[in-house]
């Protein structure tokens, strides 16, 4: 068959701190309504100062928004993917990025990758939301090529190792997810170093009630997201070392290799650290997994799209290394279905009070499949690209045009 060719690129914005019509979630799951446990006194590296230590939406984490890009082929297929990176983002998919993408083939996919890499190294500083939108864009393309050729994306990446997904859940209720078949349930940490050693004493308090209701066997962990040093984390893991806990997440900002490898050497022994969602390049990813931690947690949405997942994984892959990204829904399952290094995935918990099964990406995905009995089979994921529409009954805002 004869490939068409892209004919354009529109970038769409939705809710947002800066929005009148804030508290959507869609790609930005932080940006939820009051009362949402992901939003309910979570330790951060803004926890030190009082006023913002009781919602992550107090110092701006829903200021971005969600960003929706969707690229058009000459056949008028429609590819469409979403991050986290709202205005900012449509104005650098829209005024920069569009013109490696009109005109090229729709599997030019790794050349416009490289292309938009390497252009934006000059304000991109190798992360953040100049990556969450090539991010997108790249998931965009995989979206239009799947849906052009008719395959799952899974496919065209050589196809599954596995017949189906199984899933952790991240929320406030580990007992609930044990109850919905999930193999294990991470929490967020309340407290942090400038809790002391009362924050310690908290958290084993917290583990200990859990551990109690989810039984010997079902996974704990602790999603620290970047909120202590390394003396916290030591003693933390430490005390809960005896309730079993997992893994502890995120401990530090994602630079900060020195502590990475400092934890890791004073771990107690089966307990593993993990780290990746805040980390935005290949060659960050490769320091990463270099100070001998466990497990990868790229998003697939911010680590530069699908394109640099595969090349994480595959850095992961030749170290005995994990990859479990960061859980991104339909974005992640296509990948880690082909990735051997990934038994299990992440699924984020996005009703307030993490106590039903709610799409990731509410209520942007139309047919976002979820876990059942904490799995997603391969024959769910058989629909061409990675098997999702765009609501359009959303209010999709396109503040800028190439
Ligand atoms: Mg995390």
């Amino acid at each position: 068959m004869t490939l068409p060719t892209i004919t354009d690129i529109r970038a769409y914005f939705m809710g947002g701190a800066s929005s009148s019509s804030g508290g959507q979630g869609g790609g930005d799951y932080h940006d939820q309504g009051s009362g949402h446990w992901i939003d309910d006194h979570i330790a951060t590296p803004m926890s030190k100062y009082p006023q913002y230590e009781q919602s992550r939406q107090s110092f701006g984490i829903n200021v971005l928004g969600t960003l929706v890009v969707e690229v058009e082929a000459s056949d008028g297929t429609i590819g469409f993917a979403i991050s986290t990176a709202g205005l900012i983002g449509c104005f650098i998919a829209e005024h920069h990025l569009s013109r490696f993408l009109i005109g090229r083939r729709v599997d030019d996919i790794k050349l416009i990758h490289d292309q938009m890499t390497n252009a934006t190294h000059f304000y991109s500083g190798g992360g953040g939301v100049v990556i969450n939108t090539i991010s997108c864009i790249d998931l965009a393309l995989w979206d239009l090529f799947g849906k052009v050729v008719q395959q799952p994306v899974y496919s065209l990446l050589g196809g599954a190792v596995r017949d189906e997904i199984q899933f952790y859940a991240t929320g406030s209720r580990p007992d609930l997810a044990r109850e919905m078949g999930f193999i294990g349930g991470k929490i967020p940490t309340h407290y942090g170093p400038h809790d002391g050693d009362a924050g310690i004493r908290a958290e084993v308090e917290r583990v200990k009630r859990f551990r109690g209701l989810v039984g010997p066997d079902f996974w704990l962990m602790f999603d620290c997201w970047m909120s202590q040093d390394v003396n916290y984390a030591v003693k933390l893991a430490h005390a809960v070392a005896p309730f079993g806990v997992k893994w502890l997440e995120e401990s530090f900002p994602a630079a900060q290799y020195e502590s990475y490898a400092a934890l890791k050497r004073q771990m107690p022994p089966g307990m593993m650290v993990t780290s990746g969602e805040h980390t935005g390049n290949l060659v960050a990813f490769r320091t990463l997994s270099e100070t001998g931690i466990d497990v990868l947690q790229p998003d697939v949405g911010w680590c530069g799209g699908l394109t640099s997942l595969v090349e994480i994984a595959a850095i992961a892959k030749s170290k005995g290394q994990l990859v479990v990204p960061h859980g991104s829904s339909v974005y992640s399952h296509h990948a880690v279905i082909t990735f051997v290094n990934t038994p299990f995935s992440e699924f984020l918990m996005t009703s307030p009070g993490a106590d039903e099964i709610r799409p990731q990406f509410d209520p942007l995905l139309v047919n976002e499949p979820v876990p059942v009995d904490g799995r997603i089979s391969k024959a769910e994921l058989t629909k061409p690209g990675f098997g999702v529409d765009l609501n359009r009954a959303c209010p999709l805002e396109r503040p800028f045009v190439h």
